[in-house]
């Protein structure tokens, strides 16, 4: 478990760092930036700002990204739909196809990609006409093959080898399908790769079970035990993208985005497990596979993979916000009402560590009384030790 958590606290959360100056936001709602010391050094202009990194903060006016630097000076004008950080030197920026800009704002690989991600290490993964490749600092492929995990799902006649495969409906080449931008910014930030391959170094799976993000027509997310597949709508995506947008903008409104869908993905790979596995259950799957879900992010000493826990929770409770009519179908859903969800995963998230947590309780976003409180740490430690157990028989042991 150690594993998943730490490549996830890595993928997740090493590109946030805090001895930065810090974002903050005046009454009209703008965005400047003051030092350490608490003096402003940029005065408010931009709608958004996200966090540094390697010097270089993201910023946005009039729905276009640029970047700044630790000065305030606007080192790349807003002129991109949407930006990643800089990683060794050069980001991604994105404007219909995706290319790579240094700290200067120039365009040292043009905009010619349908995805591209951050380099590392000296290459970058690419798709283009040309399919799956690494290109080198300079645009040049190098040999290899570059996408393991991910590929269109009209290719999909992979043999089986017992791993979860992440698929994306890739929109038709030379079509001009809009797409939404939380789908662009997760399909381009490369989180869920990551999160594919950590679950694959994880457990040991009889069979591949394809992951496949496409339109299906509903806000829904699901996973077929017939087909041993899981199928997520970017509808769904989208749909928690508006949902979140109320208490969220900017980069804050992608990551919250971005932990909802790896919340819920991991709700849709726990019911996945447990029929791989043939698990049993004394209880209902679907509460079976939010605690899958919450098991994997806290049962950790960083808490910061909590938030995709929290987030989670908000998204439930956003959804709740819909069932204001409580009609006798909904209550015999095999799902809890949206709100009863999210009760469930802060009641786990707060029985993990109270005094950390304490908040959700004290601002009543957990509306618990102290009995109820001793009891969600009971079912916290419950929840980690049956899943601890569940699971040993289909773990990897680690080398
Ligand atoms: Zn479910």
């Amino acid at each position: 478990m150690v594993r998943i958590i730490l490549f996830l606290t890595c993928s997740l959360f090493s590109i946030v760092t805090y001895a930065q100056p810090r974002p903050f936001k005046n009454l009209a709602g703008k965005w400047g930036l003051k030092n350490a010391a608490g003096l402003i050094i940029m005065h408010p202009r931009y709608d958004s700002i996200t966090y540094f990194k390697e010097g270089y903060a993201a910023v946005m006016l009039n729905n276009q990204w640029g970047f700044i630097n630790q000065y305030g000076v606007e080192t790349v004008r807003p002129a991109y739909f949407s930006v990643q950080p800089f990683s060794e030197g050069l980001a991604v920026v994105f404007n219909g196809r995706m290319g790579y800009i240094n700290t200067a704002g120039t365009v040292v690989i043009p905009l010619r990609y349908n995805v591209a991600f951050s380099f590392s290490n000296g290459k970058a993964r690419v798709f283009d006409a040309n399919g799956w490749n690494y290109i080198d600092k300079t645009g040049k492929y190098i040999t290899g093959n570059a996408a393991p995990q991910r590929t269109d799902v009209a290719q999909t006649t992979a043999a089986p080898t017992g791993k979860f495969k992440l698929l994306y409906a890739l929109e038709r080449r030379g079509s001009q399908v809009s797409v939404h931008p939380a789908v662009t910014a997760i399909r381009s930030n490369g989180i869920l790769e990551q999160i594919v391959a950590s679950a694959n170094e994880l457990f040991r799976l009889p069979y591949d079970i394809p992951v496949a993000f496409r339109k299906i027509g509903a806000k829904n997310a699901f996973y077929s035990p017939s087909q041993k597949r899981i199928d997520f709508g970017l509808e769904l995506v989208e749909d928690l993208y508006n949902t979140l947008s109320r208490n969220y903008s900017g980069q804050e409104l992608i990551d919250a985005t971005t932990d909802a869908v790896v919340f819920i993905l991991f709700h849709e790979m726990g019911h996945a497990l447990i029929h791989a596995f043939d698990i049993p259950l004394s209880g209902d799957g679907e509460e079976a596979a939010d605690n899958f879900a919450i098991y994997l992010f806290t049962n950790s000493s960083n808490n910061r993979l909590d938030l995709i826990a929290l987030e989670g929770a908000q998204a439930f409770l956003h959804f709740s916000e819909r069932e204001k009519v409580i009609s006798a179908t909904a209550l015999a859903d095999e799902h809890l009402l949206s709100k009863q969800r999210a009760y469930r995963i802060l009641c786990k998230v707060y029985g993990k560590d109270p005094q950390r947590y304490g908040y959700l309780v004290t601002k009543n976003i957990l509306p618990i009384d102290e009995r109820r409180q001793a009891g969600c740490v009971q079912e916290y430690n419950n929840m980690v030790r049956s899943w601890t157990r569940l699971l040993s028989p289909w773990t990897k042991k680690k080398q």
